[in-house]
Order: structure tokens, then C-alpha cells, then sequence
């Protein structure tokens, strides 16, 4: 038999008062037992009030909430924060600062299991302090810490309980960036390490698929795309997914026959991919979007192009080019160190076969500059 999913949410929905638009809409999401799920989001999207949804701060108005078999809420039903086997680590940290490590890390401990015998309450703390890689500073106070320490001393007080589920909200994102790209492979590497499956929410991408197997991606409170990072990567399911996850180039198009039209040449419809609920609107779109990404164009010099290379930097591997075109747009293009093309030259662009993404234009994204110059070619 197959074990039940850690954590399933079915139809989540929940509006603060006097807000027209929900913070979380109709999130369904399942999440597998030692699974890390990073919930990817702009600021603002529903990310830190679905995850207190699961940790039980918030009451959806509806939907359900499951932790292994147990509904824990439902129209019907309510588990307290505390009786739900869930952890939980903040932003800010949130240690206690008259606690020394030992005793913050212990805190969760004797809260939940106060039958628990003191010498259990020993072990477990040694442990997750181990874990963390603090042992020997058990009894510094938080303020005796650095950042990235006081969020280790977080993580260990989330982990002694050895709850089922580990919910994450922005921990790195007040530390420095060295710190926090060490962090994030050490928190990634702990918790595969004892197989709890965890939510890590952040609003930066290149940490979300860099930390998780899976992402989700939030937009205005809908889940737009659950998948796994080069799922994302290679078929986003919409132009938000495309364009937040993925900083590709993306030009304005038209459809005309075969082919779509731009303002540097046209590209083969047969190269393109659409997301399966996007295709019958790209197609009769007036006006779409082809997103190019950096590594998947090719640069040929010709004198006659109306694109022009104005900038290129070396980037070890691949250099780096960035082109301007007719209408001003600025693209980037990323290709091996074999040719080195002029900054100046005039290039014309390909792209490798099946690398074009089509989305439908959303007119409010079209400035006035964009329109006519997509007119004009
Ligand atoms: P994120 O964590 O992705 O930045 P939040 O879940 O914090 O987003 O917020 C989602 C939306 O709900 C925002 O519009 C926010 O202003 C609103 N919101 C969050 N918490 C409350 C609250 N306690 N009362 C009223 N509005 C709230
Ligand atoms: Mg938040």
C-alpha cells in the first residue's frame, strides 16, 4: 500500500475582510511524504497566508486541509495549531531572546511533549542542535549569534519535535547573500537528510528551484503551476509562470499563416510550444507573446540586420551579448565562446528548433511604445 501524502489541500480559499480579491484562491496542491516544496510568489500573492493556513493561524473560509490521514480543517472541522505535528520557521527568526540555544532549541520540546522525561528532552536537543552543525554553542544567548546562526537555532527548534511537516517562511531572506546561498544547500541537505517533507516559501527564483523538487508558483492568490523545476523551466504553463521564473526575452507577435511575425523577422510556428490551455487563445490571438531564451538563440552576422549588438561580456563558458532592436527593445543573448561577434555588428538571431514559448498578449501589458512598433514591422 502506498503511504498517504503528507499534506493535501483541496479548494483552499480565503478572503480578509473587506478585500475584493481573495489572498489564497482555490489552492489545491498535494504534497508527498519527504517531498521540499518551494511556494514561489511576487510579495503580496497569498504565500505566508497559505502557509499559515497549514500551520493552523488561519481558518480557510473553505476547502480542506489534510496532514496524512487527518483532516485538519474543514467546513466541519478544526485542529489547533499545536495538535498538528507541523513546524514552523520565520523570517525574522523569532527566538526567545532571555533563552539561551539549548533552550530555545528545547522550548517546542517541552511544550508538546510534556510527558516527555527530561533526559529524552537532552537527547532530542543535542540532536537537532547537531544537525545544524551548532554544537558547542548551546549557551550563547540569540544576541551572542549571528543571523545565519540564529536561523540555524530556528531550524533546530522546529526540527527536535520531529514533526511531520516543516513550513518555511522567507527564512534566508534576512541574511547576506553569501550566507544565504550556504544556507539554502545546507537547509536543503538536512532536511533530505531526515526525509521531512517541507513548504519553503520565497519570492526569489533562483533559490525556489534551487532548494526544492517541487514549485509552485502564486499569482494573486491562484497556485498557477505546480511542477517540478524543469518542468517550470521548460513549459511554463503561462506568461506570469514564464516570465517571473525564467527572465527570458519576450517580443511581441503576430500570426500570419505559418509563421510568427516580430519586429526582428519571422519565426517558425512549428518551432513553437504553447501551453496546452493557452493554445486556442495564442493562435487566434491578434497579438502574442514569443518568450526567446538567452541560451537558446543564435547569433549570425549580417549587414543587413536592423538588430545590432551593443554590449558583451565574457562569461567564462559563454559570452554574454545584448542586442538592441529597431524599436529599442533591448534582448539578451548567451552563446559558446567559439565566435566572438563585435560589439556593433549588425547579427541576425535563430532559435534552436522547439525553443520558442507562445503566450497570448494580456493588452494591459502592451505599452503604447510596444503597439506601434510591433505595427510598424
Ligand atoms: P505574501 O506572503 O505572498 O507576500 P500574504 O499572504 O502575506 O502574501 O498576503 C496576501 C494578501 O492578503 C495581501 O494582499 C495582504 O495584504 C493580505 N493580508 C495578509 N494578511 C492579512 C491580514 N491579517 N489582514 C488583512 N489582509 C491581509
Ligand atoms: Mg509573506
Amino acid at each position: 500500500m502506498t503511504k498517504p501524502a503528507t499534506l493535501h489541500l483541496e479548494g483552499i480559499t480565503k478572503h480578509f475582510s473587506q478585500m475584493a480579491s481573495p489572498a489564497v484562491a482555490d489552492v489545491t496542491l498535494t504534497l508527498n511524504q519527504g517531498e521540499l516544496l518551494a511556494l514561489l510568489g511576487p510579495s503580496g500573492c497569498g504565500k505566508t497566508t497559505l502557509l499559515r493556513i497549514v500551520a493552523g493561524f488561519e481558518r480557510p473560509e473553505s476547502g480542506t486541509v489534510k496532514l496524512g490521514e487527518r483532516i485538519v480543517a474543514s467546513p466541519d472541522r478544526w485542529v489547533a495549531p499545536e495538535q498538528r505535528d507541523t513546524g514552523m520557521v520565520f523570517q525574522d527568526y523569532a527566538l526567545f531572546p532571555h533563552l539561551d540555544v539549548a533552550e530555545n532549541v528545547a522550548f517546542g520540546l517541552k511544550k508538546r511533549q510534556s510527558r516527555e522525561n527530561s533526559a529524552s528532552i537532552k537527547e532530542r536537543t543535542t540532536e537537532a542542535i547537531a544537525l545544524v552543525g551548532l554544537t558547542g554553542l548551546e549557551k550563547r544567548y540569540p544576541h551572542e549569534l549571528s543571523g545565519g546562526q540564529q536561523q540555524r537555532v530556528a531550524l533546530a527548534r522546529a526540527l527536535a519535535p520531529q514533526p511531520s511537516l516543516i513550513l518555511l517562511d522567507e527564512p534566508l531572506s534576512n541574511l547576506d547573500v553569501q550566507v544565504r546561498l550556504r544556507l539554502r544547500q545546507e537547509v536543503r541537505s538536512i532536511l533530505k537528510e531526515i526525509g521531512t517533507s517541507a513548504i519553503f516559501v520565497t519570492h526569489d527564483q533562483e533559490e525556489a528551484l534551487a532548494i526544492s523538487d517541487k514549485v509552485g508558483v502564486m499569482h494573486k492568490g491562484y497556485l498557477e503551476q505546480l511542477g517540478t523545476p524543469e518542468e517550470l523551466y521548460t513549459e511554463p504553463a503561462s506568461r506570469f509562470v514564464a516570465k517571473f521564473v525564467t527572465q527570458a526575452n519576450f517580443l511581441p507577435a503576430r500570426r500570419q499563416g505559418r509563421f510568427w511575425e516580430t519586429e526582428i523577422g519571422c519565426f517558425d510556428a512549428l518551432d513553437s510550444w504553447t501551453a496546452k490551455n493557452q493554445i486556442a487563445t495564442a493562435e487566434n490571438a491578434e497579438k502574442a507573446e514569443l518568450m526567446l531564451r538567452a541560451e537558446s538563440i543564435s547569433l549570425y552576422p549580417d549587414d543587413t540586420s536592423q538588430v545590432v549588438i551593443q554590449d558583451r561580456q565574457f562569461l567564462g563558458r559563454e559570452y554574454q551579448y545584448q542586442l538592441r532592436t529597431p524599436s529599442g527593445r533591448q534582448l539578451q543573448a548567451r552563446t559558446t565562446t567559439e565566435t566572438r561577434l563585435p560589439i556593433g555588428a549588425r547579427v541576425q538571431l535563430s532559435i534552436a528548433n522547439n525553443a520558442l514559448r507562445v503566450f497570448p498578449m494580456d493588452s494591459s501589458t502592451l505599452s503604447d511604445a510596444q503597439s506601434s512598433a510591433l505595427s510598424v514591422s
